[in-house]
Parts: C-alpha cells; sequence; structure tokens
C-alpha cells in the first residue's frame, strides 16, 4: 500500500529573509516554467530520518511556488524493512552479501507495491524516488512516454559493498537519471546514464531549525535531566552503528577529565519504521555508558517534554559543543541544523560531513575519538573561539545548504530529463558486463 502524506502549502516569501542573494530569483523562474506538471515524491517513512525531514518541508514549499507536488509512502509488510535495513548497511561498507531469501523479499514485496502504482498516470509526471527502499519499484510500472523517473540515493556510496552494487544497480536503469548527494558517491556502472550531484539540505523555518530561545532551550534540555549549570555536549542521531554513539562517548569522556562536570546528551527518539536495530542498538550503548548520570541517552518519545522537533532544537541551541562523531555519513542533516543554529561542531571526517564543514573554520573533522575529545577541550575552553565558529558554520549552511537551493537542483534535473527526449521506458535490466561490472564479490568500487 501507498499512503498519501497530508501536508499543506507554505507562502514563499517566507524563506526569503533567509536566502543568499539571486536564489529565490531563479528558483521562481524555474518554477513557473514547470507549473503545469505533476511532481511525485516516494519514499519508505513518513517519519524519522533525514529524507522524511526533507520531504515534510518541501511539499509544503513546492505547493507554495505553485507546483503540483504529493508525497507517498510505501507501506509494505514489516519483513521488507529488515532487508533494506541491511541493504542500507551494505551499500554504505558493511561486509556480507544479501541472501537469496532477503533479495526474493525485496524484489517481491517492491513488486506487490508497485501494484498499487497502478492508475499511477493520475498522480504524477515526475517522480522522485528516495533511497533504495523504492529503488525495485519502477520496474514494475507501465511508464508512459511523458513521465520521468529519478532515482535519489542519500547514502553514502563511498565504499558501498561491491556484492551488494552489483545485485542493485541494473535496478537503476529503470530511470531517467540519477541522484547523488557527493560526486564521490557516484559507483561505477552508471553505464551513461545522466547523473546529478545534489547535497541535501535544511528548512530554515521548520520548528526544528527556527532557533529555539535560549531560555526555553534551557527548560527543555534541564526536563531531560540536564543541570544546566554545567557545561553539555550533545549529538542528535539515530542510535546506529554508523553514527558512532561509543566514539561519542569516548570523546565525552576523554573530555571530561579536562572539563570536570562535563555532561552529554545523545538525542536519538526512535520513531523511524524503517529501523528495526535500533532497540539493540539502545540497550547496547546504555552498557557502554555503564550508568554514567551524566550521560543522558534520550530515546524514548513518550517521555520528551516537548514535541521532538522542540527538543532537538533545543539540545542544539543549548549544547556548547555539537557532535556528529559518523564513521559514514550520506550527508549528516543534524550536523546542518546545528551550524545553522550557530553551535560550534565536531564531525567525523567522512562522506557528506566532509563537504559541509571547512576544517578549523565552519567546525572540527576528527578521524579519531582522541581527536574529537581534544577539540571538545579547545572549544570549550574557549568561548570566543567557539562563538567564531559557530558564526562562520551558520553562514556556510545559508550559502549552500538551505532548502530552496536543494528544491531547484531537483528541478533542474527534471528539467534536464523532460528535455533530454525519449525517456527509458521499461527497457530490459542490461547485463551486468554491460554495466562494466564484474559479478565477482571482491571488485572495488
Ligand atoms: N532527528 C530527530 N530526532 C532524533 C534524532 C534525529 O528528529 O532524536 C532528526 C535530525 O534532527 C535530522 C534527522 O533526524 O533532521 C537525521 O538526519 P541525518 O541526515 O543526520 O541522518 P539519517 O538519520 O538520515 O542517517
Amino acid at each position: 500500500m501507498f499512503n498519501k502524506v497530508q501536508l499543506l502549502q507554505r507562502p514563499f516569501d517566507d524563506y526569503l529573509p533567509h536566502l543568499p542573494l539571486g536564489l529565490a530569483d531563479e528558483l521562481q523562474a524555474v518554477a513557473s516554467n514547470l507549473h503545469d506538471l505533476r511532481f511525485v515524491h516516494v519514499n519508505s517513512t513518513s517519519l524519522g530520518g533525514g529524507v522524511a525531514e526533507i520531504l515534510r518541508s518541501m511539499i509544503p514549499m513546492m505547493r507554495g511556488l505553485g507546483l503540483k507536488a504529493d508525497w507517498y509512502v510505501l507501506q509494505p509488510h514489516e519483513s521488507y524493512f529488515g532487508v533494506t535495513k541491511h541493504i542500507h548497511n551494505l551499500l554504505q561498507g558493511q561486509d556480507g552479501r544479501l541472501s537469496n531469501d532477503e533479495m526474493d523479499v525485496y524484489l517481491g514485496q517492491a513488486e506487490a507495491e508497485a501494484r498499487y502504482l497502478g492508475g499511477h498516470e493520475a498522480m504524477g509526471d515526475v517522480w522522485f524516488m528516495h533511497d533504495p527502499q523504492v529503488l525495485p519499484l519502477s520496474q514494475h510500472v507501465q511508464w508512459s512516454e511523458h513521465e520521468r523517473r529519478l532515482w535519489i540515493c542519500h547514502l553514502d556510496l563511498s565504499a558501498p559493498n561491491p556484492s551488494t552494487l552489483t545485485d542493485l544497480l541494473p535496478l537503476t536503469h529503470y530511470h531517467d537519471g540519477l541522484v547523488f548527494s557527493l560526486e564521490s558517491y557516484v559507483p561505477p556502472g552508471t553505464n551513461g546514464m545522466p547523473v546529478h550531484i545534489i547535497p541535501p539540505a535544511i528548512d530554515p523555518l521548520s520548528s526544528k531549525n527556527q532557533a529555539a530561545d535560549p531560555a526555553s532551550a534551557k527548560r527543555i534540555v534541564s526536563a531531560l535531566g540536564v543541570d544546566t549549570q554545567r557545561p553539555m555536549v550533545a549529538q542528535v542521531s539515530r542510535f546506529d552503528v554508523w553514527k558512532d554513539p561509543w566514539g561519542v562517548i569516548d570523546a565525552y569522556r576523554i573530555a571530561r577529565e579536562a572539563v570536570p562536570g562535563l555532561q552529554l546528551v545523545y538525542l536519538g527518539v526512535v520513531q523511524a519504521k524503517d529501523d528495526p536495530e535500533a532497540a539493540e542498538m539502545i540497550s547496547n550503548v546504555q552498557e557502554y555508558a555503564e550508568g554514567d548520570p551524566d550521560i543522558h541517552l534520550v530515546h524514548d518519545a513518550d517521555t520528551l517534554p516537548a514535541p521532538v522537533d522542540e527538543v532537538v532544537n533545543a539540545v542544539q541551541v543549548a549544547a556548547q559543543v555539537v557532535l556528529q562523531k559518523s564513521t559514514r555519513e550520506g550527508f549528516g542533516l543534524s550536523a546542518t541544523e546545528a551550524m545553522w543554529k550557530g553551535t560550534p561542531l565536531i564531525a567525523g571526517n567522512v562522506g557528506g560531513l566532509k563537504y559541509q564543514i571547512v576544517h578549523g573554520e565552519s567546525g572540527y573533522l576528527v578521524d579519531s575519538s582522541e581527536e574529537a575529545g581534544r577539540y571538545l577541550v579547545e572549544l570549550l575552553k574557549d568561548p570566543e573561539l567557539a562563538s567564531r565558529m559557530g558564526a562562520a558554520a551558520k553562514e556556510r549552511v545559508r550559502q549552500h545548504f538551505l532548502l530552496p537551493r536543494l528544491l531547484l537542483d531537483y528541478l533542474k534535473a527534471a528539467q534536464a530529463s523532460l528535455e533530454a527526449g525519449t525517456p527509458v521506458v521499461n527497457s530490459p535490466v542490461p547485463a551486468m558486463q554491460d554495466l562494466g561490472l564484474s559479478l565477482a564479490a571482491d571488485g572495488g568500487c
């Protein structure tokens, strides 16, 4: 089943005060050229994670620009998410491979779900298909000539598991173009398909990103158990292997030796249905925290003192420093959000974080927990440096990582595929050798 996410529209003028010169004019011009078309976004969850975050704001903004836009969420059997989480991990570099049974669930469920896109012509002209969860759908839909679909991959594909890449790449060929967050994520074997490099962005108007005033931020973090008289550092991320919660705790422990009384908040409220590993991860990280009363692991949505977006906002505002100690990160919207609030950031030297942060200017990039611990001490002991870095971080986001720029890039990609002539309509799966791929699992990527 597909669920349509119900959203309203947002006047585009609301964005104008936040945007760099020229962006609004360019976006409005491109949107007015495309106002006859119907745009559809499809993904696997309306709650939790970066893609849901983007779409929740992008659809109302598109409508505010006079575009017809809808968002549909896949509703497969729970077993599907177990498989797609495995695919997510493999594509981000985990060892192992997809079993035949997993592949059967993945392709079989997608085929069943694609039935609900029957009669889809009533739904859209340009389809934005987000992430591997919806990748196998397009091959089962009878597309008409005028339709275009772009597959948007939000993952860090810098070192993907070769066997999984080999399994999945043929499915990309049922699309008219591919979108990756960074140049370095473009896999071999795209076989001349149009590729667009489009980094994500945040919505400056969302309740999460309109920086909370410091007093209410303090009230909220205090309700989480934080002593607001003492310094606090934070990471806002799902409880996920790649977010390195253990490294966050290690860095905090190092810093606490030089900054007595330091506290840590790790905010990872579990909502995403497509993340079945979270519960196991939480108990693992709880054990690693060894009952330290100054480590606050926040995960239970039912015990929050305010709506989750307000809690995220408060934590990012109230923290002296925000960490994003990921070891893989497609982009890292949590980092962008903290930067937009002018909070200094220490982030893993990987993926999209490397792209967002200019090391030493708009934050610090680190390769180890020891390094993260050292920079934590530096920033905690030098508030003037911390505020200079926070201001530079905010300006970097304003120039490059706000939602209207992302929409402009999506629309340009759609426009390019509309102008490119005959689409790839229901073409047969290309043979692996035609993709320039070896079937051997040990090939480098
Ligand atoms: N987030 C949230 N509640 C939490 C933790 C994270 O709403 O408890 C949000 C966070 O603010 C960000 C998104 O989830 O908007 C995470 O996006 P990101 O790109 O950092 O990581 P992903 O989860 O997509 O890997």
